[in-house]
């Protein structure tokens, strides 16, 4: 899961970049309100942290730009602590969730798997299927009960796939979401990470439907 995360304090941008990356999360930064409009507007997130108060363009404009254009992304803002009004309006404004500064890094962790979970239609954060267990919490792995160890691509592709059951996913598609903005995007590449996670978990978890992309069958 592809996740934008908009903030200017450069600390704290990289401790939740670490946090996020560390469950397998592909996270592009912003450190500006424009820049975090632009790609917020023109990449498809799963999800977007965004601070509220940025340089250039403050958040609640630019999540207000992204409304009106019709992007639904989910938002979690961050505001200040003494900013309950920016939370009113940032609330009103559209945004799903919010964090007052300071917090702890796990609490916006588990915020953030919340989101993704509720934007994807599942309630268990668990997924498990034929003796397959996907924690998409810790992004632990198992099959029959035996931990597998993915690499954080591996970990991405299954965590789009798990994420989005039964629907068929297109080779583009799962690049767009498995790559930060600036990476070389190669989607033969995917075909790779499919075959290593077929390796790891078995041939059957992820079906291919030949020449539109792949699926993984609902838990
Ligand atoms: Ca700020």
């Amino acid at each position: 899961m592809r996740v934008l995360l908009a903030e200017d304090e450069r600390v704290l941008c990289d401790q939740i970049k670490k946090v996020l990356s560390a469950e397998g999360r592909i996270v592009d930064v912003a450190h500006d309100g424009q820049e975090a409009c632009f790609l917020g507007s023109t990449e498809p997130y799963d999800m977007i942290i965004l601070d509220i108060g940025l340089p250039m363009r403050d958040g609640t404009s630019v999540l207000k730009e992204w409304r009106s254009n019709g992007i639904a992304t989910p938002v979690l803002i961050l505001t200040a602590r003494d900013g309950w009004s920016d939370r009113v309006d940032g609330l009103d404004a559209g945004a799903d969730d919010y964090m007052t500064k300071p917090f702890h890094l796990p609490e916006l962790a588990a915020r953030v798997r919340a989101t993704l979970r509720r934007s994807s239609g599942r309630t268990n954060p668990l997924f498990e299927k034929d003796g397959i267990a996907f924690d998409t919490r810790s992004g632990r792995t198992t099959v029959c009960g035996v931990p597998v160890d993915l690499t954080a691509q591996e970990m991405a592709v299954l965590s789009y796939l798990v994420h989005n059951a039964g629907r068929l996913i297109s080779r583009t598609e799962l690049s767009e979401h498995i790559y930060e903005y600036d990476s070389d995007r190669d989607s033969n590449t995917i075909a790779v990470f499919i075959n290593r996670l077929r390796n790891k978990l078995g041939a059957d978890l992820i079906q291919t439907v030949r020449g539109r992309g792949y699926m993984i069958e609902p838990a």
